[in-house]
């Protein structure tokens, strides 16, 4: 057994069970042993086989993503934050996905690898990692030293995009319900890992892509492992549309009347309910299906932020029981920018300062998450949680003055103040550095990547325009520099 001992840490976020919610300790002892703490508080009186001293150090959980996709969404740096569609009610998701596709291995690992570091390096230590199954998934995860939750996706139909207007629907069951066995393969595989850090959630993709008895089984699947299950609900305004046509209600009235919703539920974004202002459907249930069911959200504010579109708002779902937590969908897969992103936005919704506050969005990012994996072992630092911990730099300049190092992190220094990152009591990250994998190694490969899925844009584009056509460059090059 190996005992890490923090020494008197200037600033910890501890854990108040009593009054269920962290709270500051000031000048604070922490010790882990292997992956669980043992102690915190004023003096730890044990031996330890390390101690660090934590006089410039803010120490605090480490932070749950809810909602990521990392095997692709790194290839779209530089190509995603300015596509969309106006016809589409500027959701640039079902044309992007047809044209610029990253599925072959070498992508996938380069992309995934790449995210798992942006992670670690902004304080990420659980993620949902929502990915089709591909080789080499398990083994590069459980090499990252991140705690993991694999989502590998599987649905009956798949978009396709003949103009720029309409979304339409290739179904093939039997397809879906092949895809559905290898994922629950590699679920039960993950849950066998010795590392001990990996299991599954059982993830349909999206409830416009799968039938109502492939999401049922699915969310039986979960239930007979007693794993969470994930699902994309109301994440654009062509997929409400869409489920109007077909239902005559809302996807969240659907995912009720199907009985997916409940605790063990974690709906992908849920943003367009029905009371949304680019909706406004003549009900007004959604948010109270949501909170009464005990279904969790992943709230992903920057794909959306980016195509014009808000959650309405943040702290209407807080209020109404939602249990919330938070998501990085795209890149940069930085939870920190995410928090700030959802305090903002959920301000200018609300046009009140008071709907949510730092507090309320650390919680979604710690306790929130967790509560909706159903694992309360985590997110919390306090004698028997797991050691999955972070220290933040205090002496990094964009927390100083550090009155309130929790706003100095999340609305200031993020990821760069990131100094240390512990998960299951072993070191991930050290003085900022990644000890687990080689970005620098991933960014090349990505590169490569990126230009192979460019390159094959014009054949699977519907109109078979080239990338450049689909996502010009934010500048024109010169021409003297073009020839
Ligand atoms: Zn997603």
């Amino acid at each position: 057994m190996t005992t890490t001992l923090i020494r008197n840490a200037a600033w910890l976020v501890a854990w108040d069970a009593a009054a269920g919610g962290h709270v500051y300790r000031r000048n604070a002892d922490i010790a882990f042993r292997d992956d669980r703490i043992v102690f915190v508080g004023p003096h730890f009186a044990e031996p330890a086989e390390r101690v660090i001293d934590g006089g410039g150090v803010m120490v605090m959980p480490g932070l749950i993503d809810l909602h990521s996709h990392p095997e692709h969404e790194p290839a779209y740096r530089g190509i995603r934050e300015e596509h969309g569609l106006r016809g589409m009610h500027m959701t640039g998701l079902y044309e992007r996905s047809q044209a610029f596709s990253a599925d072959d291995e070498a992508a996938r690992s380069a992309c995934a690898e790449f995210a798992y570091c942006e992670l670690l390096r902004s304080g990420v230590t659980s993620l949902v990692d929502i990915s089709p199954p591909w080789d080499g998934w398990i083994d590069l995860f459980a090499r990252s030293g991140l705690r993991g939750f694999l989502a590998p996706g599987f649905a009956s139909a798949r978009w396709r995009l003949a103009n720029d207007h309409t979304l339409a629907y290739d179904w093939d069951e039997a397809a879906g319900r092949q895809r559905f066995a290898a994922a629950l393969a590699l679920i039960d595989e993950a849950a066998r890992h010795a590392s001990g850090r990996l299991s599954g959630i059982v993830s349909p993709m999206q409830i416009d892509t799968c039938t109502a008895e492939l999401l049922r089984d699915a969310r039986d699947a979960a239930r007979e492992r007693g794993i969470p299950y994930t699902v994309h609900v109301s994440q654009s305004v062509v997929e409400v549309e869409e489920m109007l046509r077909r239902h005559g209600k809302t996807p969240l009235a659907w995912a009720d009347e199907i009985g997916i919703l409940g605790p063990g539920t974690i709906l992908g974004h849920a943003l367009f309910l029905d009371t949304h202002s680019w909706v406004r459907w003549w009900t007004r249930d959604d948010l109270r299906l949501l909170g009464d069911s005990g279904t969790a959200v992943a709230h992903c504010p920057t794909p959306f932020a980016r195509y014009g579109q808000i959650m309405e708002n943040f702290g209407d779902y807080l209020h109404a029981g939602v249990t919330m937590g938070i998501g990085t969908d795209c890149a940069p897969h930085n939870l920190v920018e995410e928090m700030r992103k959802a305090a903002v936005l959920a301000r200018i919704a609300a046009r009140d300062i008071h709907s949510v506050s730092t507090a309320d969005l650390f919680h979604a990012a710690t306790v929130g998450g967790a509560t909706a994996l159903g694992r309360d072992d985590l997110g919390r630092l306090a004698p028997g949680m797991k050691a999955d911990l972070v220290l933040v730099d205090l002496s990094c300049p964009q927390m100083q003055p550090a009155r309130d190092p929790l706003r100095s992190f999340v609305y200031h220094a993020a990821d760069r103040a990131v100094r240390d990152v512990f998960i299951d009591g072993r070191q991930a990250v050290a003085g900022g550095r990644v000890l687990t994998l080689d970005q620098e190694d991933a960014a090349l490969r990505l590169a490569e990547a990126q230009r192979r899925i460019e390159a094959a844009v014009p054949r699977r584009d519907y109109l078979g325009r080239t990338a450049a056509e689909i996502a010009p460059l934010s500048l024109p090059i010169a021409d003297d520099d073009a020839r």
